[in-house]
């Protein structure tokens, strides 16, 4: 038995409390042992690792395996980010460490936080500059900082939430909500990014149409999901925020530039976009918050898209 196995095996009981995932490889790149945490890393049970089954992983798995040296890479199609590290070892073992990667919440924060800073510094800017001595340029433009100070703070409580959400902390307050009201005052919000690209936002919410989720989450969710609508979608183009097929389902609808179809279940995961040169300023993570936002509520979203028509995306949730 290779010295890597050896002291594995020797030292397995140890390695499965470890908080990081192990995998042992022979040099003939045939899968020996593995440690418990791996498996809620990567998302995999104990049977399909005896059947050497990686499912979605597989080509990540055996492309990292066949290079020929140490290297390190990030996994892909996993909810939460997944770094994973290639050692060889003295007698040709191969050991795959799998572990979580920080810049996940670094990124989030920034990827979040970076509009509303940047409005209010500019914003700040013109006033320093000049506008100050406008007094009606000068409402206008402490009211718009205003407004992006609340949102800041919106955001970091939302953020607050999604950690708690994954250490399984996170209490919701659910109530029942007017849904044409909420959505107004996300469409107020957005605006001005929408009057910029030239997009029509339409709200087509029954007066009395009711939700049940809990408001401040449910707003990041609607913002998210219309500031997308924007984003993705050339000048000139309108979105619809409707009711959905069953009763407290809605929709956002745009007719911008669509999904296609062999991406649209990889752009819930985390830092996935679909063209990385075209999304500037984005970093792929709006559409995670939003679905663990929903899962937590015991919900869905789905969507549904075509390439150069545009994309519908569809919130389930439960009626109470
Ligand atoms: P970000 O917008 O920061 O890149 P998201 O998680 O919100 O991150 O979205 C992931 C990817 O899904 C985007 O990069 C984009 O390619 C695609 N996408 C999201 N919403 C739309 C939409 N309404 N229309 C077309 N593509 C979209």
């Amino acid at each position: 038995m290779p010295e890597t196995q050896e002291t594995f095996e020797f030292l397995k009981n140890y390695i499965d409390e470890f908080p990081i995932g192990l995998l042992l490889f022979n040099s003939k790149k045939e899968l020996i042992s593995w440690n418990k945490y791996v498996l809620s890393l990567l998302e995999i049970t104990n049977e399909d690792l005896k059947k050497r089954n990686f499912a979605r992983l597989e080509n990540q798995i055996d492309e990292i395996l066949n290079v020929a040296e140490m290297s390190e890479r990030d996994l892909i199609g996993l909810p939460n980010p997944v770094k994973l590290k290639k050692i060889i070892t003295g007698d040709g073992s191969i050991l795959l460490l799998a572990s979580e990667t920080f810049q996940e919440t670094v990124g989030e924060m920034s990827h979040e936080l970076r509009r509303p800073i940047t409005n209010i510094k500019t914003l700040t800017e013109s006033l320093l500059l000049g506008a100050k001595n406008d007094p009606e340029m000068a409402q206008k433009f402490l009211e718009q900082i205003n407004g992006e100070v609340d949102r800041l703070t919106k955001l970091v409580n939302a953020l607050l939430n999604i950690s708690k959400i994954k250490s399984g902390k996170l209490s919701q307050a659910k109530k029942k909500i007017n849904l044409k009201s909420k959505a107004d005052e996300s469409i107020k919000l957005l605006q001005p990014i929408a009057d910029k690209n030239k997009t029509k936002i339409t709200n087509e919410i029954p007066d009395e149409y009711q939700i049940f989720a809990d408001p401040e989450q449910i707003e990041h969710v609607i913002q998210n999901l219309i500031e997308n609508a924007i984003k993705y979608s050339p000048e000139g183009s309108s979105i619809f925020i409707r009711p959905g097929p069953s009763t407290g389902s809605f929709k956002i609808d745009d007719t911008g530039i669509g999904i296609a179809p062999n991406e649209i279940s990889k752009i819930f995961e985390r830092f996935y976009r679909v063209d990385r040169t075209r999304a500037k300023g984005s970093s792929g993570l709006g559409l995670s918050i939003v679905k663990n936002v929903i899962d937590l509520h015991g919900g869905k979203i789905d969507v549904k898209s075509e390439p150069g028509k545009g994309s519908s995306f569809i919130i389930y949730l439960p009626i109470d």
